[in-house]
């Protein structure tokens, strides 16, 4: 375990290399026409508005990390 010292959050980069891409819908978070897919949620989002979410939400460094890792599709999971 590490110990935090940092007081600005980490910016958050999610490897959507996995995701889909779809016609033009609204983004789930910002509303505007998005064509990438969310490759866990299967729904239309841009992946920085994803890492908005993310960087905004995450109540400290392992919720970031969590999140991160819900987000993230096949990063060393068996399936
Ligand atoms: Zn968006």
């Amino acid at each position: 375990m590490s110990h935090a010292t940092s007081a600005m959050p980490a910016r958050v980069v999610l490897d959507w290399r996995h995701g889909t891409i779809g016609p033009p819908a609204p983004c789930v978070l910002c509303g505007h026409p998005a064509a990438c897919r969310s490759p866990v949620k299967d729904v239309p989002c841009h992946k920085g508005c994803a890492e908005n979410w993310i960087t905004t939400h995450a109540r400290d460094d392992a919720d970031r990390a969590r999140l991160i890792r819900a987000y993230t599709p096949g990063r060393g999971e068996p399936r």
